[in-house]
C-alpha cells in the first residue's frame, strides 16, 4: 500500500510517498511560502531533487502541484493517482477528542476545526491540506494522525494545572503535549531494538532539536510529558523559553508595555538558545562561539543541557525508575557533546554513558556502558513512517470491512 503523508503548516506543505510494506520512500518534497506568487517547490530524492519557483495561492494549489510532480515529469514516482492508496495527515492538536489516529470524515474535520482554538495556525492549515486532497483525490481514504493523541493517557494529576479549576471547565486549559508521534515511534522502536515488550519497560524519551520535549512512558503508556497546553512549555528550546516563572510574563509586559501577542512572540521566537546566546537558535553555531570563549554562548549551551537533565530526573521520580533513555532529534541524534553534558553526574542513578559509543557508531545505537543499569539509545525519529503505518492499519481494516464505523468509540462528547 502506498501512503501519501502530508504535513501542512500555515505556509508550507511537506510530503512523503511511502510504500508501507517495503518501508520504501518513493518520493518526498516541500512546498514553501504557500499563499504567495513566488512559492518554492522542492521535489525528489537525494541528488534528483529539483526546486522550482511557482505561484501557489493556497494549499489546494500546493496539493495539485504535488500530485502533478508525483505522476509526471522527470521526478515522477508513480504512473497515476490510483497508485496512492491512502493519505495520512499530520494534525498538531487533537485536544480532548482524539486518543488515537482516525479515518477522516466530516465529523472529524469539524472537531479538528474546533480544536484550532488551541493551535490556530496548524489546525487550520491541516484542514486546508485535507480539503485540497479531498478535492483532487475524492475517492482516496484519508487518516488523521494527531501529535497530541499519545498523551490522552496522561492521568489528571499530570495534565491539570494548579490554577482555578474553572479555566479547565470553561476553556479546556490543560496539558495536551506535542511531538507525540515522534515519542510513540521512538518508544516502540527502542523496545524492538532491545527485543523487549514495551509493556515491560519504563522509558524516558527525549526529542531534542529546535523544538524539545521529554516524555515518561510507563509500560507503553505515556504518563507525563514536558510540553504543555502548547509546545512552549517544558524544556529550553531553540527559540522557545520552556518553563519559566509565570510571573515573569506579566512583569516584562508591564515594564516594556507589550501586548499579549508581542509577549507571545518573545517567548516563542526570541527566547531559548537564541535569546540567551544572542547568536542563533542553531546549537552548532552556539557551540562554535562557546568554544571560542563566548560566555553567553556557553551559558546557553549549559542551560539547554541542564534543562534536559532536570526533566530526566523528574521522570525517573514520576515512574519510580527507568530502564531505558531514548534520544532523538537534531541535537539528541548528533551532538555527542550535548549528550555528555546531559548524562554527566547521573552515574549515581545507574546511568552510565559510554564515551566511545557516544562519539561514533551507526545512527541507531546503544550508547550506555555494558554495565550501565539504565540503557541509553539513540533512535532517529521517523514521524512520517509512523503516520504511514497508522494510515495503513486503519485503511486496511476499512477496505476489509467498509461498513464498520472505526471512529465509533472515540472520546466524542
Ligand atoms: P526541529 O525541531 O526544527 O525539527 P531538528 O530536530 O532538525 O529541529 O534539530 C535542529 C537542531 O539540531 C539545531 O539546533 C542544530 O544545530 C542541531 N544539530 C544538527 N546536527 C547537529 C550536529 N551534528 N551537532 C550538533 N547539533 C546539531
Amino acid at each position: 500500500m502506498n501512503v501519501l503523508v502530508i504535513n501542512a503548516g500555515s505556509s508550507s506543505l511537506k510530503y512523503q510517498l511511502i510504500n508501507v510494506e517495503s518501508q520504501a520512500l518513493l518520493a518526498k518534497g516541500l512546498c514553501d511560502r504557500v499563499g504567495s506568487n513566488e512559492a518554492e517547490h522542492k521535489h525528489g530524492l537525494g541528488d534528483a531533487e529539483i526546486t522550482e519557483c511557482v505561484a501557489m495561492p493556497d494549499h489546494d494549489h500546493a496539493v495539485a502541484l504535488v500530485l502533478e510532480a508525483l505522476t509526471s515529469g522527470p521526478t515522477k514516482a508513480i504512473d497515476s493517482l490510483d497508485e496512492i492508496d491512502a493519505v495520512g495527515h499530520r494534525i498538531v492538536q487533537g485536544g480532548k477528542y482524539f486518543d488515537r489516529s482516525v479515518i477522516i470524515d466530516e465529523d472529524v474535520i469539524s472537531k479538528i476545526d474546533e480544536m484550532a482554538e488551541l493551535a490556530p495556525l496548524h489546525n487550520k492549515a491541516a484542514i486546508m491540506g485535507i480539503r485540497g486532497c479531498q478535492h483532487h483525490m475524492p475517492d482516496t481514504p484519508m487518516v488523521a494522525v494527531f501529535d497530541t493523541s499519545f498523551y490522552q493517557s496522561l492521568p489528571p494529576k499530570a495534565y491539570m494545572y494548579p490554577i482555578p479549576y474553572e479555566y479547565y471547565e470553561k476553556y479546556a486549559v490543560r496539558k495536551y503535549g506535542a511531538h507525540g508521534t515522534s515519542h510513540r515511534y521512538i518508544s516502540e522502536r527502542a523496545a524492538d531494538l532491545l527485543e523487549e515488550d514495551i509493556r515491560d519497560l519504563k522509558l524516558i524519551t527525549c526529542h531534542l532539536g529546535n523544538g524539545c520535549s521529554i516524555s515518561a512512558i510507563d509500560h507503553g503508556v505515556a504518563v507525563d510529558t514536558s510540553m504543555g497546553m502548547t509546545p512552549l512549555d517544558g524544556l529550553m528550546m531553540g527559540t522557545r523559553c520552556g518553563s519559566i516563572d509565570p510571573a515573569i510574563v506579566t512583569y516584562i509586559m508591564e515594564k516594556e508595555g507589550l501586548t499579549p501577542k508581542e509577549m507571545n512572540d518573545i517567548l516563542n521566537k526570541k527566547s531559548g538558545l537564541y535569546g540567551v546566546s544572542g547568536i542563533s537558535n542553531d546549537l552548532r553555531s552556539v557551540d562554535e562561539r562557546a568554544e571560542h570563549g563566548d560566555e553567553r554562548a556557553l551559558l546557553a549551551y549549559e542551560m539547554y543541557s541542564n534543562s534536559a537533565k532536570k526533566f530526566i530526573g523528574q521522570y525517573i521520580a514520576v515512574m519510580g525508575g527507568v530502564d531505558c533513555i531514548v534520544l532523538t532529534g537534531g541535537v539528541g541524534e548528533n551532538s555527542a557533546k550535548m549528550r555528555r553534558m546531559i548524562f554527566a553526574g547521573l552515574q549515581t542513578m545507574g546511568i552510565m554513558l559510554d564515551y566511545e559509543k557516544n562519539r561514533t557508531g551507526p545512527r541507531e545505537r546503544e550508547i550506555s556502558t555494558d554495565d550501565s543499569e539504565v540503557l541509553i539509545v539513540i533512535i532517529p525519529t521517523d514521524e512520517e513512517l509512523m503516520i504511514a503505518h497508522d494510515t495503513y492499519e486503519l485503511v486496511h481494516d476499512l477496505i476489509a470491512d467498509p461498513d464498520i464505523d472505526y471512529n465509533e468509540d472515540l472520546l466524542f462528547f
